[in-house]
């Protein structure tokens, strides 16, 4: 398809917009106030708004190779932020799909240049279920149960950031929903991922972290505030003879 042929499709879409709602494009020109935040896969075959039925206006979108969460991708962030804090998103969706190139190219024992560094967190998603993925024996399963588990810890990925913590001190706290689309059947699976988020990881990811961490810390027989709680912030002024005598790791949970 040209080129021209694409501006040609517009006009058309335009005009059988306008013949049955003349103040559709009018209406969109004042303003968005989406109620879902779509995070899915830049796959051409997953399209956010023709497989959840939505049009313009109803899903902010953000696509990227095998539907990540990536804490240190500003780009992701960005969106999420301006989704949950200035749209106020109702639900936010991670959508997988069976048959993810990036998920199968993660999977394979191979070198694919930059993009290995971003296929590294699925990897990562592999460590953390490596004996459930291990015991998998047909290669077809074994990778779409990983586009499931990838899926599942990119919600989690989402609970861990700051900007949903957050929004769960609010109100109106926005939905977290792992869903995968099967491409084959054009139907959408909701994975029903644990909508409690990071769960019993709160006190390691959670932002008040440091709080707790003060808590297992007085909870430590022999505890002294002045000398123990110094440690857990910074360590600035150890000397040598200190360090020589620090025995190991302070936020070791009391058993
Ligand atoms: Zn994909």
């Amino acid at each position: 398809m040209s080129i021209d042929k694409i501006l040609e499709n517009n006009r058309g879409w335009v005009a059988e917009m306008k013949a049955t709602d003349p103040d559709f494009f009018n209406r969109l020109a004042d303003g968005q106030k989406p109620k879902y935040l779509f995070i899915g896969c830049s796959d051409s075959r997953v399209p956010a708004s023709a497989i959840t039925g939505t049009g313009p206006g109803e899903m902010f979108v953000h696509r990227n190779i095998a539907n990540m969460v990536v804490h240190t991708d500003f780009n992701m962030l960005s969106v999420l932020q301006y989704a949950v804090e200035v749209l106020g998103v109702e639900d936010i969706l991670v959508v997988g799909h069976y048959g993810c190139g990036g998920v199968a190219a993660a999977a394979a024992n191979k070198q694919y240049g930059l993009i290995d560094n971003w296929l590294t967190n699925i990897r990562d998603v592999i460590r953390v279920h490596e004996m459930e993925f291990l015991r998998i024996k047909d290669d077809g399963q074994r990778l779409r149960r990983l586009v499931e588990l990838n899926v599942i810890e990119q919600v989690r990925n989402l609970a861990k950031t700051n900007i949903i913590q957050n929004a769960r001190k609010t109100s109106k706290p926005p939905r977290l929903h792992g869903l995968v689309y099967d491409i084959k059947e054009g139907l959408l699976k909701n994975l029903e991922v644990e909508d409690n988020g990071i769960g019993e990881l709160q006190h390691i990811y959670g932002t008040e972290a440091m709080k707790h961490a003060e808590e297992v810390l007085e909870s430590q027989p022999g505890f002294n505030p002045k000398a123990d709680k110094g440690q857990l912030l910074d360590e600035p002024q150890k000397t040598k003879k200190d360090k020589k005598e620090d025995k190991g790791p302070h936020l070791q949970k009391a058993s």
